[in-house]
């Protein structure tokens, strides 16, 4: 998917339009790869104006996460909409390429902590136990001693919510 610069530089303010589904495997993820489900639905503006390209992209895709309290697998549904830098460079050629600006916006509505359930219970630090299927193992004192602080808010924070 690509925007024709020569068509956009010759009617200079005119908003042009694309839309589609743009194929892309996966992105780089803070040096990981993360894959993708299916295309990226992509909505995206432009217009030339002054020597600028100004673009504007919409995206929606489905990722393949790591929860990030009990890395089960999540697909999570990623949704970004907004301005991108187009640099000077970028605009001096015949055509705009959206191939990186999709893989940026995908990158930008990802989650920086995705999780497999809004409540997620994790992994315990201490026993390794999964929390959203079994309890601590025998012996492993985490939530159960403890910092004596951290107790009392706990027994506070459970006060709090059996109130409301
Ligand atoms: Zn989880
Ligand atoms: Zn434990």
């Amino acid at each position: 998917m690509r925007f024709e610069l020569d068509v956009m530089r010759a009617t200079p303010g005119r908003l042009f339009r694309l839309r589609g589904a743009v194929p892309v495997a996966e992105v780089d993820w803070r040096g990981e790869p993360v894959k993708l489900e299916g295309p990226v639905a992509v909505e995206a503006r432009a217009s030339y104006q002054n020597d600028q390209v100004f673009l504007n992209i919409r995206v929606r895709a489905r990722a393949h996460r790591a929860c990030s309290r009990c890395l089960r697998d999540v697909v999570e549904p990623v949704e970004f909409g907004g301005d991108m830098d187009v640099f000077p460079e970028d605009a001096e050629g015949k055509y705009l390429e959206l191939g990186p600006f999709v893989e940026a916006a995908v990158r930008l509505g990802m989650s920086t902590k995705p999780l497999c359930r809004r409540d997620c219970r994790g992994i315990c630090p201490e026993c390794g136990a999964d929390l959203n299927l079994e309890q601590h193992k025998s012996g492993c004192t985490h939530g159960t001693k403890g910092d004596p602080r951290l107790k009392k808010l706990k027994v506070l924070l459970e006060h709090r919510s059996g109130q409301a």
